[in-house]
């Protein structure tokens, strides 16, 4: 049994999802959004008749606060925490996760994430590539899936996939999109794992933002491909026309609006889109990429 624990991220549904499995061996939860919306996730995990401590088993898609935040929480707990080898430091010694944080949110991390605390090493579980972890009677399987992130995990156990944020944001009636976010955005990355991700064909895939795709994942799948690629060459064609970043904000976010509205959402959902993936973060992201992979694609 799976159920989808609303965090209420700013008081918003719908926004940002901790993936709970019911399993021989306790709740297995699948990313455990921020700390600063643990109180609600006890809340949600109330309603299926479990308490914290029942969580025995928490998959990380990645380390940013708005899938690791609550670890520590539910490490303290009694959970196992389990994580790509690239994540596994920072959550151990958060300090470097918080500074590089900082930089992007500034004062509004608290309000944004919570409480920040390092998870215990022995409570820490490095997964590899392939890694398989049995749960009761269910296997879990961890598939390295970069692109979005460098240390990011997507896992599969029978036919469903919990997708992390390399899987696409979708949002109410709107369109898959790619979270592009600083600093370790890499979009050949980002598309190899898409193919891997489509090779699992899975008849379930779970959003973090946010829920289930359960029809047409293949389609999802194409739509997610085809804006990682579209909005990357949006970038470096406005890179290669000399715009820099302050003056790219403004028009990027206008041009994500606007797919979103062709693609299905409303103006609502719209915000709720830049709530869960914030358009400026993208900018940062695909200027450091291009700079970094593909300097002379983008030299004036
Ligand atoms: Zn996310």
């Amino acid at each position: 049994m799976v159920h989808i624990l609303d965090t209420r991220q700013l008081g918003r549904p719908g926004i940002i999802a901790a993936t709970a499995v019911e399993t021989a061996d306790g709740i297995a939860l699948f990313d455990t959004g921020p700390e600063s919306t643990f109180q609600n996730i006890v809340g949600e995990l109330r309603k299926i008749g479990a308490a914290p401590e029942d969580v025995r088993h928490v998959f990380l898609s990645h380390i940013h606060f708005d899938h690791a935040g609550s670890a520590w929480r539910f490490a303290e707990a009694g959970a196992t925490i389990y994580v790509h080898s690239r994540g596994a430091r920072h959550l151990i010694d958060p300090a470097k996760l918080v500074e590089s944080a900082t930089r992007i949110f500034g004062d509004d991390m608290p309000k944004l994430w919570g409480r920040v605390a390092p998870v215990p090493e022995e409570r820490v579980r490095v997964l590899q590539d392939g890694e398989v972890v049995r749960v009761g009677a269910t296997d879990v399987r961890a598939i390295e899936t970069p692109g979005h992130a460098s240390h990011h995990h997507v896992y599969h156990w029978d036919e469903n996939v919990f997708g992390g944020d390399v899987a696409g944001v979708r949002i109410g009636s709107g369109p898959p999109i790619p979270p592009f976010v600083p600093p370790e955005l890499h979009v050949e990355s980002w598309l190899e794992s898409i193919d891997k991700i489509r090779a699992l064909h899975p008849a379930r895939l779970y959003l973090p933002h946010f829920g289930v795709v359960d029809r047409d994942i293949p389609a999802h799948l194409d739509q997610l491909e085809e804006r990682v690629r579209r909005w990357s060459a949006w970038f470096r064609d406005r890179m290669r026309a000399g715009e820099d970043e302050p003056q790219l904000i403004q028009p990027f976010a206008e041009y994500e609006a606007a797919d979103l509205l062709a693609g299905g959402a409303t103006r609502e959902i719209v915000r709720d889109y830049e709530t869960a993936d914030p358009s400026f973060m993208a900018v940062t992201a695909a200027l450091r990429y291009w700079r970094k992979y593909h300097a002379q694609d983008v030299a004036l």
